[in-house]
């Protein structure tokens, strides 16, 4: 088991910097309410929107900390997940000296945030049945490799990895483990922030992008240890996440019924695609899925993608990513979509 020390993996520059200290910052514990604020070089005239945002989000990291029940010195919000996955690179990844390992076929952002911060990409390709080949993994590690980027459900082959593997990782990396759960609200299996108080390396991203239906208002969430959250707080720009956002998400975090529904709707309209897919004869091969797309395995991807382009319907074609040769990425949609898709896929010789 090795252990973990945030000060031998944050940047030295980071560890001595003294964050910008923004107009909101600084008069959280009074009764703002009653307040004249001539502070910040705002109009004073109302509009909804006039005034900077709170910068630390804590009406939204109240909802989120109670739902999830950590505290909400353990969350950091970001304009995405994106950027909560840039600012780790930038707290923790030193320019043209360390490196992150990430396991392709996966999401690109890690790859290619990487290549923006100057961080040398590992790439340990994941094993036919797409697990984390962890013995690989280790063996690629260096004392310079600060993250593990682990995408759980995993985007684009949408099955989860074992928890043996996520833990092996955890036990014997001492480095940042970052599990990536975009998807995870399509899965049974549950969430790996139950853990973070078991493991100071744990880092969990998330985001309202996927099943939260709110990738138009940009809003990613950092659940981690308190010391992790407290660097990234350190380096994130003070109003990263905008007032309207930090409003549409309160708004639709109360709607917990709501997003239940739509997230039973969607994983029955993949159970139905499923279905029929095992009857198209093109089909070679369904993977299992635990999120709200399905990647399959065809005769000849680019010409199954251009006959369905033809038709009016836009999936995604993978094959040129690693292990996915002539496979097809289809999202599910509201059901009058999906029955469109698998009409026409009926039709297809
Ligand atoms: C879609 C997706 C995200 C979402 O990113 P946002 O910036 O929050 O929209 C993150 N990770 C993975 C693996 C994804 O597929």
């Amino acid at each position: 088991m090795s252990t973990f020390d945030i000060n031998t993996i944050t940047r030295e520059n980071v560890k001595t910097l003294k964050p910008y200290s923004s107009a909101r910052d600084e008069f959280e514990d009074f009764d703002t309410a009653q307040m004249i604020f001539l502070d910040a070089n705002e109009n004073p005239f109302q509009n909804g929107v006039n005034r900077y945002p709170d910068p630390q989000q804590n009406a939204v990291k109240a909802i989120l900390a109670k739902n999830n029940m950590v505290k909400s010195s353990q969350i950091l919000l970001g304009n995405g997940s994106d950027e909560v996955l840039d600012l780790l690179f930038r707290a923790f990844c030193e320019p043209k000296v360390d490196n992150i390992i990430s396991l392709p076929p996966t999401y690109g952002m890690y790859g290619v945030l990487a290549n923006i911060n100057a961080v040398e990409n590992r790439e340990v390709l994941l094993s036919t049945d797409f697990q984390p080949q962890v013995e690989k993994i280790l063996d690629a590690v260096n004392e310079n490799t600060k993250i593990i980027f682990l995408c759980s459900p995993n985007n684009p082959t949408g099955n989860s990895f074992s928890d043996e593997s996520v833990v092996e990782l955890l036990q014997n990396f001492k480095g940042l483990v970052v599990i990536d759960e975009a998807y995870i609200d399509f899965s049974e299996k549950e969430s790996w922030l139950t853990e973070i108080d078991t493991y100071p390396n744990l880092v969990i991203t998330q985001t309202l992008s996927k099943a939260y239906g709110l990738a138009g208002i940009r809003l990613g969430v950092c659940y981690a240890s308190e010391a992790v959250i407290s660097v990234l707080n350190k380096i994130k720009p003070p109003y990263n996440v905008n007032e309207l956002t930090q409003q549409r998400a309160i708004e639709r975090l109360k709607d917990s019924d709501k997003i239940k529904q739509e997230i039973a709707s969607i994983v029955e309209q993949r159970e139905e695609l499923l279905k029929v897919l095992l009857e198209v004869s093109f089909v070679e091969k369904i993977y299992p899925t635990e999120a709200n797309f399905v990647l399959v395995k065809v005769d000849d991807a680019t010409k199954r993608y251009d006959e369905l382009i033809a038709k009016g319907i836009v999936i995604r074609n993978r094959t040129t990513q690693p292990l996915c040769e002539n496979c097809l990425r289809f999202t599910i949609g509201i059901p009058e979509e999906n029955a469109t898709l698998i009409k026409e896929l009926k039709l297809l010789k």
